[in-house]
């Protein structure tokens, strides 16, 4: 007799590669994606994950909801321009603003680890609380876990969301086409940035912020004026570099990006060079990629750079006939070269 089809008998992960979990597994690259199509997907596959979308979306009596789910994990939870708290707040609001919803309801979970200063726990959930009210969601149910001493790192926290769509359009990565252009909604790197540089001790003549932020009211924007958005995604772990490739996979399609028109802050690229980073791959909080039908992009572009959250919106590359999957980036001297997943970890710890 056969056995059952989803009978899994091993690891599908070569244990003589990684018997153990690594940082590098965290990162949004290559190893994540491998743990994610290797030992998540397989288990609890369906439609929803398969889309490889921000969030799920379904339908409930006639509405669509989205439900999304991140966990906080950032060393050190305080940096310039945000702590753990704000973050646990806008990562999960943007996550619900790429599936295109609005925005309405987060949970919390806490894991604080024995020991950790009730002064910090206090600053972290007003700092949550501050989040929440611009952000125009609630937190409507939590909780609360204490680990001992030495067995967590002081705190991380998980938050939840759930969403609605007030459209009727779709917002996926299948939705790309060819000819879609990608437009960026400000300069790349400084969370990540702002984070490595209290972490190395680093010092600029003016301090570098996070770009922490919910980027809803842009992104709904965009969608109640008409624009055809096709899909969007924040850069978050992994940076623009991750989040083009993620795209092109899923959408079957070549992606084309011009790197002068990707903003970069000197102050970044001067502390990316110090660091041995490259900004393309470099985490951020409050900015995003849009892919929109071309005939939308002054449209579009004007709406951004109108929004505090995209005045240095720029118009960076196109999807292209051509190779499924494939990145292209054309540099200031018109060379060409192929952006990848990182293997390895960049930045452990960066959200
Ligand atoms: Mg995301």
């Amino acid at each position: 007799m056969n056995e059952p089809r989803d009978f899994v008998t091993s690891c599908p992960i070569p244990i003589v590669d990684y018997p153990n979990v690594l940082l590098a597994h965290g990162s949004g690259g290559k190893l994540m994606h491998q743990l994610i199509e290797k030992i998540f997907r397989p288990a609890f596959q369906n439609s929803y994950l398969n889309q490889q979308h921000d969030g799920a979306v379904f339908e409930v009596e006639g509405k669509r909801l989205a439900f999304t789910t991140d966990s906080y994990v950032i060393r050190p939870i305080f940096f310039p321009g945000g702590d753990i708290g704000s973050l646990a707040v806008h990562g999960t609001v943007n996550d619900l603003a790429m599936c295109g919803a609005k925005p309405l309801f987060l949970s919390a979970g806490f894991v604080v680890e024995e020991g950790f200063p009730m002064e910090s726990l206090w600053r972290v959930v007003q700092s949550m609380k501050q989040a929440a009210q611009a952000a125009g969601v609630e937190v409507v149910t939590g909780d609360t876990k204490v680990v001992d001493k030495g067995k967590g790192d002081g705190i991380f926290i998980n938050t939840a969301g759930i969403g609605v769509l007030e459209h009727n359009r779709t917002i996926r990565p299948d939705q790309v086409k060819v000819g879609d252009t990608i437009l960026l909604s400000g300069d790349i790197g400084r969370h990540g940035i702002a984070v490595m540089a209290v972490r190395e001790g680093l010092q600029f003549d003016s301090a570098i912020e996070s770009d922490s932020a919910a980027v809803h009211h842009l992104v709904l924007k965009l969608i109640g004026v008409g624009i055809q958005v096709h899909c969007l995604r924040d850069l978050t772990r992994g940076g623009l570099a991750s989040a083009l490739v993620e795209i092109a996979r899923t959408s079957k399609t070549k992606i084309a990006i011009d790197e002068t028109k990707v903003p970069v802050r000197e102050d970044v690229k001067a502390a990316c060079e110090i660091l041995g980073l490259d900004p393309f791959y470099v985490a951020n909080e409050g900015r995003f990629i849009a892919f929109v039908a071309s005939k939308d992009v002054e449209h579009a572009i004007t709406i951004m750079r109108n929004d505090p959250l995209g005045v240095s919106a720029e118009q960076i590359g196109k999807v292209e006939a051509g190779e499924a999957g494939l990145v292209t980036v054309r540099s200031q001297i018109g060379t060409s070269r192929i952006l990848d997943m990182l293997t390895g970890e960049q930045l452990p710890r960066i959200c």
